[in-house]
């Protein structure tokens, strides 16, 4: 089977690409992926730096993701030999105490010394149990249609914009969200928040990147062709792509390339505004907790999120030495916060010396995650007309569970156009 003879053909093997090549294939209709880079996976990459697993970039799976087990079917997240966190997070408030929130409904033995915590105080702790009970009670479908505002603007109605929001949601989301100002639309975060409230936190013990080369192995050999840039798409009855090898042609094109270059090769695309994270990888001594617990800064420091992989994911050490990997949103060129002052900031989150911790690893992602702003529909079009098709976490939610939806959805529209549904 040469490029030119197959039915469709797919840019890029990012989690959308890879999930709408292997829907198509199992409808049977004949597939070929184009890859620029030299692997298969876009922004869920794992490199390997003296031994250690470093993704690129803090990322991990929820457990609730319903795309990730259809993808994963029938083996299952145990196949990726997934370990978990603990449901809940540890917040280093500004009284200098570390106070710890355990997921009541994924570990109800530990509710009654959430329920004491004094990070804030009994009527804020209700408002925010009742802000969750209403995010649970709303199935996903009807929460996605909500007629939309910014999630700080939904978090203030309900009573939660003051310390619940500065020493808890605000770092948790901001480093799911890549962004600190709540901008990002309400209904998007209460989809976050509800699978965070339902799943469970889980990394594969070989690093994020086991995902998609998990997807790109289900698929018959041949068919992701690495190292191929495509440089122009154009649709019509036979849709065509350049390409660096030169034009190929198929009854239909999927283009499931990052937001920025999805907006440039197909016209119809809004480029959307891309936000930055950075993650700090440190080798300490000494781990400086056994509990494969996240920490959080709650006192509006640039340290969103810390967390000591290795005592979820052994596997992320070679060695037995431990790995820990702390987040900022931003670059440290866009908010001047480099090595040193993440290095300060995590004696004071972890609460033990760090200036013998070395210095690792610093991955820099500078279009990390699409924002999602306020008033944007949940589903965007995946059918552009022409045979031209789009995937990609921009058509869905900037995530996992967004990026695996739209590439299943954009191989519905193509087997439906195609007439082979
Ligand atoms: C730092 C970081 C943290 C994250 N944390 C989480 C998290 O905790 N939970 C969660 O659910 N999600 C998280 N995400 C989001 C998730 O990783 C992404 O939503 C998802 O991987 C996007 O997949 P995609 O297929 O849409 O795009 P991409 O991964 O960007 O894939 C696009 C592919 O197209 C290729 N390509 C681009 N241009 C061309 C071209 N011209 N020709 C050929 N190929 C091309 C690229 O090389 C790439 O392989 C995080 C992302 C980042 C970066």
């Amino acid at each position: 089977m040469t490029p030119n003879e197959v039915d469709v053909l797919v840019v890029g093997a990012g989690l959308s690409g890879l999930r709408a090549a292997t829907v198509l294939h199992r409808h049977g209709l004949t597939v070929r992926v184009l890859e620029s880079a030299d692997r298969v996976g876009g922004r869920m990459a794992t490199d390997v730096v003296d031994g250690f697993r470093c993704d690129r970039g803090f990322q991990v799976l929820n457990t609730s993701y319903p795309a990730l087990h259809a993808a994963l079917a029938p083996h299952g997240l145990d196949s990726l030999g997934a370990r978990p966190f603990e449901p809940g997070a540890a917040i280093r408030a500004g009284d200098g105490e570390l106070h710890r929130f355990v997921n009541p409904l994924r570990r109800p033995a530990s509710a009654p010394a959430t329920a004491l915590d004094d990070l804030f105080g009994p009527i804020e702790k209700a408002k925010l149990v009742a802000w969750t009970a209403r995010v649970l009670a709303s199935p996903p479908s009807r929460t996605a249609t909500l007629v939309d505002s910014s999630a700080a603007q939904d978090l203030d109605a309900a009573g939660l914009g003051g310390a619940v929001t500065d020493r808890f949601l605000r770092p948790f989301l901001s480093g799911v969200l890549a962004e600190t100002a709540l901008e990002t639309s309400a209904a998007f975060v209460r989809l976050v928040w509800r699978s965070f409230a339902l799943g469970t936190i889980v990394v594969p013990d070989d690093g994020m990147e086991a995902l998609p080369r998990r997807l790109a192995a289900a698929l018959p050999e041949g068919t992701v062709t690495l190292g191929t840039r495509v440089h122009a798409v154009r649709g019509g009855p036979t849709p065509a792509l350049d390409t660096d090898g030169g034009t190929l042609s198929a009854r239909a094109v999927v283009v499931a390339a990052d937001p920025r270059t999805a907006a440039a090769l197909l016209p119809g695309v809004a480029e959307p505004r891309m936000n930055a994270l950075t993650t700090f990888f440190h080798v300490p001594p000494q781990a400086p907790t056994a509990s494969p617990l996240l920490h959080l800064d709650g006192t509006g420091g640039p340290v969103v999120n810390t967390m000591v992989m290795t005592a979820a994911a052994p596997g992320y050490s070679a060695d037995g030495r431990p790995l820990v990997a702390s987040s900022i949103v931003g670059t440290p060129g866009s908010t001047g916060v480099d090595e040193p002052a993440v290095r300060r900031e995590l004696a004071r989150i972890w609460g033990v010396g760090t200036d013998d911790w070395a210095h690792l690893h610093t991955a820099q992602v500078d279009e990390a995650l699409p924002l999602f702003e306020a008033g944007r529909p949940v589903r965007r079009d995946v059918d552009l007309g022409e045979n031209l098709f789009v995937a990609g976490d921009h058509r869905d939610t900037p995530s996992t569970q967004g990026a695996l939806v739209s590439g299943r959805r954009a191989a519905q529209a193509v087997l439906a156009r195609l007439g082979a549904a």
